[in-house]
């Protein structure tokens, strides 16, 4: 397949990428500065995370073996939503990886004792060598999960898609804000709901979300504002009578998580004078008993570059794992027993994955 060019990606658009308009908010140092700096002295231990878990039950952030390898394959998108912590984009061609680190991804797989490899972006499919990661992880008898816009799977390129991942048995995590299609295309773009709604129509057709384990159709749903994630099963029974009664499409589960204070999300939580009031909320609403399953403890982050990271949040914030020698480590050097003892990195932006009832990539945690 030949590689992208950003006319080709017809995709709704909901802004512009950070990095395209040169926002001061667009390096990830400036993101964290901006966290950093925020007066939470009115919240508890003052809006520092590590004070938080220190004085909850659970003290500190261990991790176990890993279960999940998140592989980021890049930044390139069809479309630009406005709460995309990746700051993808169509202008993000330049930031996909590449085979030789595609294999050094497959060569860790078999080191790293992981059952899931989890594929994320940017929109994955758009990476020329997508197919051949997914090829290669189902051969390793991995789970494979596609994280997936669903307005990509309308790209004439990917009209087979639905049923080659189909066929290899791999799990779609596709993300809608809402069932509505206000508040889809508000955050996504107009016209992202008619596309989603088509696509998951396409899915169904091949099989998906209808109740076989090998042709999971999971929703990811995210809060269209400055608030939090809710109830993740009673929103699930509610996506379902929706999304089937009126427009006929049918899903497996539906998971939800919070939105993270960083990228274009935190561009719009400032823009909008939601930052403080936002960051607030989330610092109050730690709840401790999230913690024991927190992503950052069973998964490996890996960046298009192949740079290994804590998880997809850590890795957006530039916070890399680094090794013994104080570098940044890369998936060729991923060693399942060394990572062990590594000491998670946190902040604050942690607290969107610690409020309410947790959130991760697999959706709330408690
Ligand atoms: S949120 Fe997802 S679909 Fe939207 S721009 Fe970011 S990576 Fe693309
Ligand atoms: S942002 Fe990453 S490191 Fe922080 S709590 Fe969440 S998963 Fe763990």
């Amino acid at each position: 397949m030949s590689s992208t060019s950003p006319l080709e990606l017809e995709g709704p658009r909901g802004t512009t990428s950070l990095r395209a308009r040169a926002h001061p908010l667009a390096p990830a140092s400036r993101q964290r500065a901006l966290l950093d700096a925020l007066d939470l002295s009115r919240a508890p231990h003052r809006g520092d995370f590590a004070l938080s878990l220190s004085a909850s039950e659970q003290g500190i952030l261990r991790p176990v073996a890993i279960e999940i390898v998140q592989i980021n394959v890049g930044k390139l998108c069809n479309m630009t939503c406005r709460h995309c912590h990746v700051d993808a984009g169509p202008d993000r061609a330049a930031e996909q990886m590449e085979r030789a680190t595609v294999e050094a991804c497959l060569d860790a797989l078999d080191r790293s004792g992981a059952h899931t490899v989890d594929i994320t972006g940017g929109a994955p499919e758009l990476n020329p060598h997508f197919r051949y990661l997914v090829e290669g992880a189902v051969a390793r008898g991995k789970h494979v999960i596609d994280r997936c816009n669903l307005s990509v799977l309308l790209l004439p390129r990917s009209r087979d898609l639905p049923e080659w991942l189909g066929d290899r048995g791999v799990e779609i995590v596709a993300s809608l804000p809402h069932w509505r299609r206000r508040g889809t295309d508000s955050q996504r773009g107009e016209g992202t709901f008619g596309a989603s709604i088509e696509a998951l129509r396409r899915l169904n057709a091949v099989g998906y979300g209808r109740g076989d384990s090998r042709k999971r159709l999971t929703l990811m749903a995210n809060p269209v504002g400055a608030f939090l994630a809710g109830n993740q099963t009673s929103l699930e029974r509610e996506w379902k009578d929706g999304l089937g009664r009126e427009h006929g499409v049918r899903f497996d589960r539906l998971i939800t998580l919070n939105n993270m204070p960083i990228s274009r999300y935190l561009e719009w939580l400032e823009s909008s004078g939601n930052l403080h009031a936002y960051m607030e909320t989330l610092v109050r609403a730690f709840n401790p008993a999230t913690v024991s399953d927190l992503m950052c403890r069973n998964t490996i982050s890996v960046s298009w570059d192949g740079r290994l990271f804590d998880c997809d949040f850590n890795q957006m914030l530039e916070i890399p794992i680094v090794g013994e020698d104080g570098r940044p480590m890369h998936v060729r050097d991923l060693d399942a027993g060394s990572l062990l003892s590594r000491r998670i990195a946190t902040g604050r932006h942690c607290f969107g994955c610690t409020a309410g009832a947790g959130s991760s990539c697999g959706g709330s945690l408690a």
